[in-house]
């Protein structure tokens, strides 16, 4: 990783939010930590590990605050270097007057992320751990902090290690009987090297497939509102809106038309997709075309297909049934709208998907529980998630691996099985850790004795 700064160097920030709070915290990490602690607290003697009562000082010499100082020293540290947490009264002037006596006896500002960097070079968190901390601020839903916190606690390195130290180990095989002419080797070896990598395979598609799935959790669940023209989107999206509104600001997109707004769902956030399209088409004649609310299915996690009920189902519909039949990896509901008005719609193609009636305009409240119970429901579970798109596609490059392993390892080519491992333990520690092949092969092999 580069940084412009010396990682040696005494950093300092105010850990805790901005504005009026009971107390605020700062934090120095560095070599320079407990030196500028004396100095401002005037204590010859700070104790590691000991909430210390003490007055603090500005550089003019001046009181600034009674405060809590507890100091943490290397290496049994957040960051692993020497730390000094101060709990200060709340508010910006005392913490900002202890930032300031820090920067003036020879801290710097820390940037953003830098005590986690400091820790992962320290060795002191991993990168699932480093990404949790990172994911937990900004999780969107109870449940995801609940997944995060799991992660913290070191879930996710955990699989990661077990799936290492598996891959690892068929690699050591492998490398060991290419030395072998094929009819030494055993057959039950490569039998259970392949059931091995099966197992570890299957269980790699199945977290990747659940993530995705679950992937809203942290990000917010994509929401779309297809259908066709006057079908009721954009009576819908207003309802909603009004429903409760999370977060009044709009989040702009990288083109206008992907404008999306949140709203609050139970314990979850939802972002509605595409609203932009929808707004627009209210006001003008020409309503959303179905091909423009067909392209909003791709960026959602969640569908919802409205019917026109007061309508006989026509071509148009179909359509949409079509694209709901193939949209495997998304969860659907599917509401029948204008339930006020005289039922026209008679459609056995819909009772597959368990539809809702709803009035947009009236009442849809049965479209908001349908909606929080399947929130609810995609937030239970203990599997394992994987929380980024980086953890995500290192999986997926493991499990391909894996797979374009498996045929070498059945003709016996295992110079190839070999290669593919590696591109395969390459992948699956690059999600809590880079390494080194060598290294790791080297210690392997040195528990390794296979008759040579
Ligand atoms: P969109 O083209 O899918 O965005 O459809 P709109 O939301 O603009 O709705 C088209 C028309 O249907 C408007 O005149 C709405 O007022 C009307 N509409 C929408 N939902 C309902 C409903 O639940 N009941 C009734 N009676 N009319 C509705």
């Amino acid at each position: 990783m580069s940084s412009n700064h010396d990682t040696h160097d005494t950093i300092v920030a105010i850990a805790t939010a901005h504005g009026v709070s009971s107390i605020s915290i700062i934090r120095l990490s560095g070599g320079a930590a407990l030196s500028i602690a004396q100095k401002i607290s005037r204590k010859q003697t700070i104790p590691p590990r000991e909430a210390l009562l003490t007055s603090l000082y500005n550089s003019n010499d001046e009181l600034i605050d009674q405060a809590i100082l507890i100091y943490f020293a290397s290496p049994k540290s957040f960051t692993g270097e020497d730390v000094v947490e101060f709990q200060c009264h709340g508010g910006m002037v005392v913490a900002q007057e202890i930032l300031d006596s820090a920067t003036v006896l020879g801290a710097r500002l820390a940037e953003p992320g830098e005590f986690s960097k400091r820790a992962f070079f320290n060795g002191k968190i991993d990168l699932t751990k480093a990404e949790a901390t990172a994911k937990l601020i900004e999780a969107k839903s109870v449940d995801a902090a609940k997944i995060l916190a799991r992660q913290l606690k070191g879930e996710l390195k955990e699989f990661i290690d077990t799936s290492r130290d598996a891959l690892l180990h068929s690699l050591a095989y492998s490398e060991v009987m290419i030395d072998y002419a094929q009819e030494d080797i055993p057959d039950d070896i490569l039998e259970s090297l392949s059931v091995q990598l099966e197992t570890l395979e299957r269980q790699m598609q199945n977290i990747v497939e659940s993530s995705h799935r679950r992937r809203g959790l942290i990000e917010g669940f994509r929401v779309a509102i297809v259908g066709k023209p006057n079908v009721g989107k954009s009576s819908l999206l207003n309802a909603l809106l009004s429903y409760d509104r999370a977060i009044v600001s709009d989040i702009a997109g990288t083109t206008r038309d992907t404008i999306e707004e949140q709203v609050r769902i139970g314990s979850h956030i939802i972002r509605l997709v595409d609203t932009a399209g929808i707004r627009e088409a209210r006001d003008t004649i020409e309503r959303i075309g179905i091909e423009r609310s067909i392209s909003s299915f791709e960026d959602a996690d969640i569908i919802i297909a409205l019917f026109d009920g007061s309508l006989v189902y026509d071509s148009e519909d179909e359509q949409i049934v079509t694209l709901l039949r193939e949209s495997h990896d998304k969860q659907i509901i599917v509401a029948i709208n204008k339930s006020d008005l005289p039922s026209q719609l008679q459609s056995e193609a819909l009772a597959e998907f368990n539809p809702i009636e709803v009035s947009a305009t009236m009442n849809f409240q049965r479209l908001t529980e349908r909606l929080r119970n399947l929130l609810d429901d995609v937030g239970q579970g203990e599997e394992l998630m994987l929380i980024s798109a980086h953890q995500i596609e290192a999986v997926s490059k493991t499990q391909a691996s894996i797979k374009s392993a498996k045929r070498p390892l059945h003709d016996g080519e295992l110079e190839f099985f070999s290669y593919h491992l590696q591109d395969a333990v390459k992948h699956i520690s690059s999600i809590s850790k880079p390494y080194d092949s060598e290294e790791i092969l080297d210690a392997m092999f040195s528990e390794f004795c296979l008759g040579k």
